[in-house]
């Protein structure tokens, strides 16, 4: 067994050499430590090793560990779907939402951080796959599909005419379990759709969060800019 700064530090050179692959920097990738469902004090221990990203998906548990471990330049990222009637925690404590995947919950974030003085970095939640059990705008034919493109575009400029908010760029998952060549293709296309926005809007800021632990070096080589690994850095979850 790996101690977790033999992990942190595996991970970190993993990250380095698929960032020279495509030509970048590791400092050009953002490392979000997913500590889901993992105690306070494994945080703390990440903190330790240099991690200061962490990705969490229940507000709760996010508002209790912001709470206790208030870390300098430790900031939180929330990953996954949020309810509306939980969304304040994020407001409150929240440095990036990676999972918008409807105008009305940006909506709703922005009135909250504007009571709170807050701002907050949003990530555009994109379904590329086609899923049914994706959240995300629908971009899964956005190639052919002028509808699908103009959608987003629309949900985009909507979103960025909000206070307090600020879009970094486009969020997708792979399918769990995907190959090689299906991940990596889907990977290209989001980026490919961050190129095509930034011809739409100049001040599209075209950061691309994508990639887990199984797949993450696939999605840097195809332009990630934050990765979320868990299990890889963490173990397995407790629920
Ligand atoms: C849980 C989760 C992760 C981390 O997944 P691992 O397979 O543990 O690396 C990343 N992104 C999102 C959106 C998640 O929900």
């Amino acid at each position: 067994m790996l101690s977790l700064p033999q992990t942190y530090a595996q991970l970190c050179a993993r990250v380095a050499a698929a960032a020279q692959q495509s030509g970048r920097s590791s400092d050009a990738i953002t490392i979000v430590a997913v500590s889901k469902t993992h105690p306070i004090a494994l945080i703390e221990e990440a903190y330790a090793c240099g991690m200061r990203h962490f990705g969490e998906n229940r507000a709760a548990e996010m508002a209790e560990k912001a709470t206790v471990l208030q870390l300098p330049d430790i900031k939180w990222h929330f990953i996954g779907t949020l309810q509306s009637r939980q969304s304040l925690p994020v407001a409150q404590f929240g440095h990036t939402f990676h999972a918008v995947d409807r105008l009305k919950i940006a909506r709703r974030l922005a009135n909250q951080l504007a009571q709170q003085a807050r701002t907050l970095q949003l990530f555009v939640e994109v379904n590329v796959s086609g899923e049914m059990t994706k959240a995300g705008f629908d971009c899964s034919t956005w190639e052919k599909n002028g509808a699908q493109r103009q959608q987003l575009l629309d949900a985009i400029d909507q979103i960025d005419a909000l206070p307090h908010v600020q879009i970094a760029g486009l969020m997708m998952m792979a399918p769990y379990g995907a190959a090689e060549p299906e991940a990596r293709a889907l990977f290209a296309r989001t980026r490919k759709l961050s190129d095509w926005l930034a011809s739409q809007r100049p001040a599209w800021q075209g950061q691309l969060s994508m990639g887990m632990s199984d797949d993450f070096e696939w999605a840097i080589k195809e332009g990630a800019t934050h990765i979320r690994p868990g299990r890889i850095l963490f173990g397995s979850r407790h629920y």
